[in-house]
C-alpha cells in the first residue's frame, strides 16, 4: 500500500491547481452565490479544462480522444476542481461519466457520433434516472419506450437531471417491457435531433450548475440509438454507479476542504476573550475533529478508486465513501459555519454556501440510507430493501 502520489500525480494536480486559482476561480466567483453559469460558459471552462484532462477527456481511451487516465490520477485532480468550484465538478462529473458511457457501453455507431464532440467538449451529457414518482428504486422507472417499426416512442417525465438544462443528449433510462428488473434499457435522446424540454429547478445548492426536469413527449427515436443491450439498464445503471458514487464522496471532499480551509483563516484572525479564537480549546477541538473525518472520507474515496483501477468490483467500498464522505462534508462545513459565528450566516464569507452545497450531496446516485442498505446486504446476505 503506497499513500504517496507519483510524481506525475503531483505535478498533473499542481499544474491544474495552479490554472483552478488563476483562471477558474474568478470565474466562478462572479456567479456565486447562486446564478446559474451558462451552457456556452460551461462548455467553455471544460474546453479550457481539456489540456490538464479535467474537460471530460481524462479517463477516455487515447484510441478515442481521451487521454487514458488512471480514475485515482483524475480523482487527485478533480477533488481540487471541487474544492474550488462544487458546481463545475458536478457538471464535469456527469459529462465525464457520460463520455465514459459511450465508450464502453454502447454500439459503435453511437460511439463514433457523439464520443469525439464529448472529448473535445463540444456537446454537453446527461443521464436520466430518476423520475417525480421514482427515485430510490430506479427498477420501478415508467418512463416508456415503445418500439414502432425501427424506431422507438419515448414518452415520459425525469427529474433532478444534472446538466439537464445544457444537455444536448440524455442517455435516458426507459421501459421496454412491462414487468421486472429486466424491463429497463438505456437510449440516448439527441434534443436536437429528437427533440426534449427541459426546465431548470432552483435549489438549496448548487445553484451555478443546472438540475432539471426534463420532458418526453411521444418521441420518436431509432432503435439504433438504444445504448445497450434491451432489457440491461438496471445492470449497467449499478455498474455506473460504482464509479459515480466515490466521485460524488469527492465532490464532497472537495467542498468539506474548502470550509475546513476557511474555518482555520477565520480562527487564526477573529479575537475573542483577549486572543485569537483559534487558540481557544473548543475551537481547536472543532477544527481537528474535522480534519480528521476529512482525511477518513478522503481515504475511503481513494481506496475506491484504486480498486477501480485494478479491475476489483468495488460496490461496498463505493457505497461507504459515498454515504461517510458527503455526510462529513455536511458536519465539517456546519462546524465551519459555527467558527465563522454571526459572520458564518451571511453571503459574505462563502461559508454558508459551502454549507447549501455540501447538504445537497448525501441525496443523488443512492440516498446515504441506500448506501447502507447496500453495505448491510453484504454483510448479513440479507436484502433490506422492501
Ligand atoms: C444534486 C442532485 C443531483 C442529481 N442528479 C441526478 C441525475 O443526474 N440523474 C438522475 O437520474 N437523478 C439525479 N438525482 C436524483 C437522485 O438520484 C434522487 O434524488 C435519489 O435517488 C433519491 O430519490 P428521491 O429524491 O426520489 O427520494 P426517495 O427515494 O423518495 O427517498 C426519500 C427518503 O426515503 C429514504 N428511503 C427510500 N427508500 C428507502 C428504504 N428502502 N429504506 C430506508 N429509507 C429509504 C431515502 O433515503 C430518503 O431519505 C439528483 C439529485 C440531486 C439532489
Amino acid at each position: 500500500m503506497n499513500f504517496l502520489p507519483t510524481e506525475e500525480q503531483r505535478m498533473a494536480v499542481e499544474g491544474f491547481t495552479r490554472f483552478l486559482e488563476n483562471e477558474l476561480r474568478p470565474i466562478v466567483e462572479r456567479y456565486q452565490p447562486d446564478k446559474l453559469i451558462e451552457k456556452e460558459l460551461m462548455l467553455e471552462i471544460f474546453q479550457k479544462m481539456l489540456p490538464y484532462g479535467m474537460g471530460g477527456n481524462g479517463i477516455i481511451a487515447e484510441q478515442y480522444g481521451g487521454m487514458g487516465m488512471p480514475w485515482l490520477t483524475y480523482a487527485l485532480m478533480y477533488e481540487q476542481l471541487a474544492r474550488i468550484s462544487g458546481d463545475v465538478a458536478i457538471s464535469l462529473l456527469i459529462q465525464q461519466l457520460g463520455a465514459y458511457s459511450l465508450e464502453v457501453c454502447t454500439n459503435t455507431a453511437m460511439r463514433e457520433k457523439y464520443l469525439p464532440r464529448m472529448v473535445r467538449a463540444e456537446i454537453i451529457a446527461c443521464s436520466g434516472i430518476s423520475e417525480p414518482g421514482v427515485g430510490s428504486n430506479v427498477a420501478e422507472v415508467t418512463c416508456r419506450a415503445q418500439r414502432d417499426g425501427d424506431h422507438y416512442i419515448v414518452t415520459g417525465e425525469k427529474t433532478w437531471i444534472s446538466n439537464g438544462h445544457y444537455s444536448d443528449f440524455c442517455m435516458v433510462i426507459v421501459r421496454t417491457s412491462s414487468e421486472g428488473s429486466g424491463a429497463l434499457s438505456m437510449i440516448l435522446v439527441d434534443r436536437a435531433e429528437h427533440g426534449y424540454e427541459s426546465r431548470n429547478i432552483d435549489k438549496l445548492g448548487l445553484n451555478s450548475t443546472s438540475t432539471a426536469q426534463l420532458f418526453f413527449d411521444g418521441v420518436r427515436v431509432p432503435a439504433a440509438n438504444m445504448m445497450i443491450e434491451p432489457g440491461s439498464g438496471l445492470k449497467n445503471t449499478m455498474v455506473l454507479f460504482e464509479k459515480a458514487r466515490p466521485m460524488v464522496g469527492l465532490t464532497s471532499v472537495g467542498i468539506a476542504q474548502a470550509a475546513l480551509d476557511k474555518a482555520v483563516s477565520y480562527s487564526k484572525e477573529r479575537r475573542q476573550h483577549g486572543k485569537p479564537i483559534g487558540g481557544h480549546q473548543l475551537i481547536q477541538g472543532m477544527l481537528a475533529e474535522a480534519a480528521t473525518e476529512l482525511d477518513a472520507a478522503r481515504l475511503l474515496v481513494y481506496r475506491a478508486f484504486n480498486l477501480i483501477d485494478h479491475g476489483v468490483r468495488s460496490e461496498v467500498q463505493s457505497a461507504m465513501a459515498k454515504w461517510y464522505a458527503t455526510e462529513m462534508a455536511v458536519n465539517v462545513t456546519s462546524k465551519a459555519v459555527q467558527i465563522h459565528g454571526g459572520n458564518g450566516i451571511t453571503k459574505d464569507f462563502g461559508v454558508e454556501l459551502l454549507f447549501r452545497n455540501a447538504r445537497m450531496m448525501p441525496i443523488p446516485d443512492g440516498t446515504t440510507e441506500i448506501q447502507k442498505l447496500i453495505i448491510g446486504r453484504t454483510l448479513t446476505g440479507i436484502n433490506a430493501f422492501s
